[in-house]
């Protein structure tokens, strides 16, 4: 299976959800018990200090098993230089898209100082990872306008709406033609909705790996156990863990 949102260690912040040390060689033997073969990997440093630093790391970390992992780097949206890093960041570090976190980056998705670095990630084929599902920022409406001013750029609804605001993650997904929607940290009762009504191609799974102390990596564990419940069908789970994500791995 491909797991589309995990996250690397925090190595530079000191934040709320805690954190593990762990290595790349450590992460994906935990992908190998947990029967993960591919991984989008998020930097953790990045969702609160969105650095050219966090980036780096996140590509040295990623780099050392190109085959398992793929890393989506982030930007400070406002900053000056936010276009030259996310060049950078798909150019030279050969990250693969953009992850945005508009509730701790502290943004919104209308500003216009999205559009240039939107612009850059379609012209490489990547992909538009977004937290959501925490309003007052982060609400899929939000996201669906930024995708829609972007027809060509694939963006994809990190969480499934959580707990708040599935329903509109996946009526934004159903009406929004390249909007896609991540199940991670979903509830079940939303996931089994949500794959019974979204348009089949458009569904991924994500586990959150990484993100905070040791009980993170059992949790993931405990999420992929999860799929059983939720009414899965043999197709909907070829496309949710294989076809769907390969697809936008790809370059288009
Ligand atoms: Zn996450």
């Amino acid at each position: 299976m491909i797991d589309f949102h995990t996250h690397t260690p925090a190595w530079e912040t000191s934040t709320w959800l805690g954190g593990a040390a762990f290595g790349a060689d450590e992460f994906v033997a935990f992908m190998d018990s947990a029967g993960i073969e591919q991984a989008v990997v998020l930097s953790h440093d990045g969702l609160f200090d969105p650095t050219p630093e966090s980036n780096d790391a996140l590509a040295e970390f990623v780099h050392k098993y190109p085959n398992r992992l793929t890393g989506f780097g982030t930007v400070a949206v406002r900053r000056k230089t936010a276009v030259q890093e996310a060049e950078r960041m798909v150019g030279e570090l050969g990250l693969r898209g953009l992850k945005l976190h508009p509730w701790l980056q502290g943004f919104s998705m209308h500003e216009r100082v999205l559009d240039p670095i939107c612009e850059v990630i379609t012209s490489v084929g990547g992909v538009l990872l977004s937290h959501d599902g925490t309003p007052p920022y982060s609400t899929a409406g939000q996201i669906a306008a930024l995708a829609r001013r972007h027809p060509k750029l694939r963006v994809v609804l990190g969480h499934g709406g959580l707990h708040d605001l599935w329903r509109e993650s996946l009526a934004m997904t159903q009406e929004t033609e390249n909007l896609y929607l991540c199940l991670c940290g979903t509830p079940p009762y939303a996931a089994r909705r949500i794959l019974a009504e979204a348009p089949p191609h458009k569904v991924l799974f994500g586990t959150d790996a990484g993100l905070s102390d040791k009980a993170s990596q059992d949790y993931a564990v405990a999420r992929v156990k999860e799929i059983d419940g939720w009414g899965i069908t043999d197709a909907q789970r070829q496309a949710m863990l294989i076809d769907n994500p390969r697809r936008l791995l790809e370059k288009p």
